[in-house]
């Protein structure tokens, strides 16, 4: 299949277009016109090499949102014509506990990522959703409900789940107090689901500008984080903290922030190691925790709760020859608040 797409060919070089075949249909394989793919931070951070070493020539894109054209000859869960999603991973060992439990993203042999990563085979290099078509194997893919915006869900696939996970994983209810650091791709899912599942919220930026978009977007409180006198207002209050920012901040001030059993949740990646003082550990028998993405189940069960509550990512939708300046944008801060690439533009 004769795909176009866009490529980083090298090392934080510049994306460039790329056309390519896709492979022919598996048994189990279904294709689709991509409609829609999501611009991530962790877009950047492997193209840039943030992360350690990356593969080249790299297609990124892991929040895909398409329409089903062909399936395989086994393939039952799509029919042509459906809406399909794609995030962060194309396959895994299905063999482990975790892959067993639809934890694909946990699997101890190591999920395949959608790209920067070989298949199963060991030698092909998987390109990524910034392209007009796709093939994947039924099993590492989900249904998208058609009154969902496609541009607005296709960030779902991954800043949705990403931020729905831990709040489901670290209990999230009514009258839980949560806050989420960094209003940004990640940071707006979570407002939005937090807000949805009945906590209090509150968005510790550092963007004072985007004041009036957290409340719109659910947020009962707002705090801009470089005044440390009015983090200081916000001590010993939260049940989970979740920092979704993509930079090297100190989270010692958030660690105070949390209640007695607190969790500071840690789902930004920006690869640098971070430095934490164990007495604000200790001293309210607080947790640090980590979560990465989601399983298969738990982004279908995610996608169905954004078709109830009617949630989307707020995105700006862009063309292909954009995509290097929306770059530039997403690492000043500049995106309100997901850039989407229109897939008909490759
Ligand atoms: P994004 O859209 O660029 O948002 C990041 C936000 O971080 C910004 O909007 C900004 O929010 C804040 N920020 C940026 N620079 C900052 C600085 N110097 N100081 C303080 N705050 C700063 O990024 P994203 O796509 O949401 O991704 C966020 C991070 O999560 C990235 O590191 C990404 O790789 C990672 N990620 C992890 C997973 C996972 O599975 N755990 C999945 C996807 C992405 P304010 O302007 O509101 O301060
Ligand atoms: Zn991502
Ligand atoms: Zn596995």
């Amino acid at each position: 299949m004769t795909t176009r797409g866009y490529v980083v060919p090298a090392a934080s070089a510049e994306l460039i277009p790329h056309t390519f075949e896709r492979r022919a249909l598996r048994p189990h394989d279904v294709a689709f016109d991509v409609l829609f793919a999501g611009i991530c931070h962790s877009d950047i951070h492997q193209a840039r090499q943030e992360w350690g070493p990356s593969l080249f020539p790299m297609m990124p894109g892991h929040e895909i949102i398409g329409v089903v054209t062909a399936v395989g000859s086994d393939a039952t869960k799509f029919r042509v014509g459906e809406r399909i999603g794609v995030g962060v991973f194309v396959d895994s060992c299905r063999e482990c506990e975790y892959c067993r439990d639809g934890l694909e993203q946990y699997c101890t042999a190591g999920m395949t990522p959608t790209y920067n990563g070989y298949e199963r085979d060991g030698t092909t290099i998987a390109f990524g959703g910034y392209s007009n078509q796709f093939v994947v194997d039924e099993a590492y893919a989900v249904h998208v409900a058609e009154s969902l915006d496609p541009a607005g869900a296709a960030p779902l696939l991954c800043a949705g789940i990403t931020l729905y996970s831990p709040l489901r994983h670290w209990n999230v209810g009514p009258g839980s107090r949560v806050g989420i650091i960094g209003l940004g791709g990640l940071g707006h899912m979570g407002v939005q689901f937090a807000h949805a599942m009945g906590a209090h919220v509150t968005v510790f930026s550092h963007s004072a500008s985007k004041e009036a978009d957290a409340r719109a977007l659910g947020a009962d409180s707002f705090v801009d984080t470089s005044s440390r006198a009015a983090l200081r207002q916000h001590e010993q209050r939260y049940d989970v903290i979740v920092n979704s920012t993509s930079a090297d901040i100190d989270l010692n001030p958030y660690l105070k922030l949390l209640a007695l059993d607190g969790t500071l949740v840690i789902v930004g990646l920006s690869g640098v190691p971070v430095k934490i003082q164990q007495h604000l550990l200790l001293e309210a028998r607080r947790s640090l925790g980590g979560s990465q993405i989601g399983g298969t189940k738990e982004l279908q069960e995610m996608m169905d709760f954004c078709a109830t509550h009617n949630i989307t990512s707020q995105v700006e939708v862009i063309g292909a020859e954009q995509i290097n300046e929306a770059w530039e944008r997403t690492v000043a801060s500049d995106v309100k608040y997901r850039f989407v690439i229109d897939a008909s533009t490759f």
